[in-house]
């Protein structure tokens, strides 16, 4: 079982704060804040497993928090705790993303007890997560994960203007390492190699993923196609420096990589546009097509890297026209 659960407990009064505190003291770590604002603050630094939010606060009130909460941590249970049990604030409450209620005069049992059911749901729903966006080998995002961002990215890219790249990376003479070394020790190889192309990927948004078998991919937004190549070279130097014997290597005597680097900036779609319902699943279309475009010239980069003699980077033609 994981390291303790997080409670962020929020309520502008601190008498509620300390009989809340005492209840729950035993079932996580806990720690509050007297506010919305502060509340949002303290999730971007120490993101929480529960939330328990006082429904009447000044300023920014139960309901406010919650949409906000819900909107930017949706994977964080918000349990409201009400004055009285009122069904307007039940329903306003679950409108803005609550799981749940507790009414004041708070019982410690029932506290205890739902905030258990609820912690025990979200730990279920992370090792859900994990299970669906992580490659259980390397432990980096999975094809899943990446096919899904780099959708997202790229219909953020087009909004933005801001470009974006993609690496796609394969191991030089996998098979002939296999065969030589063994299947166990290859996948140790597999893991060290995600671990240094994650590393490497370590700008906000950047994200590495195993896209199947010996072969890895990293999107990389806001880089240009330039930008992503020196990346890539960064990638396979880190790669090479592991100094992993592969002496039925055709590139080296140690285990290599070829990348293949492809990028560009997407074509801008006016606001009005997009946020018309039907451009929305255009867009979404679109994005889809686009990023499948952006995985194509990558690979074939990757096929041209292969062809060039492996362990080395090339980008594709078409992106470096588009570059600047
Ligand atoms: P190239 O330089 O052209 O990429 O040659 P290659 O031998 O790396 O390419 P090929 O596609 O022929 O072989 C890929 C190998 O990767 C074959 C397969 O056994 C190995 N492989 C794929 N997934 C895994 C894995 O999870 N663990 C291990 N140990 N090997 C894997
Ligand atoms: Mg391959
Ligand atoms: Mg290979």
């Amino acid at each position: 079982m994981k390291s303790q659960a997080r409670i962020l407990i929020v309520d502008d009064d601190p008498i509620a704060i300390h009989l809340l505190y005492a209840a729950l003291e035993e079932t996580g770590e806990i720690y509050f804040a007297t506010g919305g604002q502060q509340a949002l603050a303290m999730l971007s630094l120490h993101p929480a497993d529960l939330v328990l939010l006082d429904a009447q606060m000044p300023v920014m009130d139960g309901f406010t928090t919650c949409a906000a909460i819900h909107r930017d941590y949706p994977e964080v249970p918000v349990i409201f705790i009400t004055a009285a049990s009122d069904l307007t604030s039940e329903i306003r409450a679950l409108e803005a993303g609550a799981v749940d209620f507790i009414s004041k005069p708070i019982s410690p049992p029932v506290v205890r007890a739902r905030v258990s059911a609820h912690l025990k749901l979200k730990e279920q729903s992370d090792q859900l997560r994990t299970l669906v966006t992580r490659d259980p080998l390397t432990g980096i995002a999975n094809r899943r994960f990446l096919d899904e961002r780099t959708m997202s990215e790229w219909q953020r890219a087009q909004r933005s203007g801001a470009p974006l790249s993609m690496l796609f990376i394969d191991i030089d003479d996998f098979k002939a390492y296999n065969d030589r070394y063994g299947h166990v020790q290859g996948d140790s190889c597999l893991i060290q190699v995600a671990q240094v192309i994650d590393r490497s990927a370590n700008r906000a948004g950047d994200l590495a993923a195993r896209y199947g078998g010996e072969e890895f991919a990293v999107l990389l937004p806001a880089s240009t196609p330039t930008q992503a190549a020196i990346v890539a070279e960064k990638i396979c130097e880190a790669v090479r420096l592991l100094a992993i014997p592969h002496d039925r290597s055709r590139a080296n005597r140690v285990v290599t990589i070829s990348i293949g680097v492809a990028g560009g900036v997407p074509v801008f779609a006016g606001k009005e546009e997009m946020e018309s319902a039907d451009t929305v699943a255009a867009a979404t279309d679109e994005g889809f097509r686009a990023a499948r475009d952006l995985f194509d010239r990558a690979d074939r980069a990757l096929y041209a890297a292969k062809s060039s003699g492996r362990n080395c980077v090339r980008v594709d033609p078409n992106s470096v026209k588009a570059d600047d």
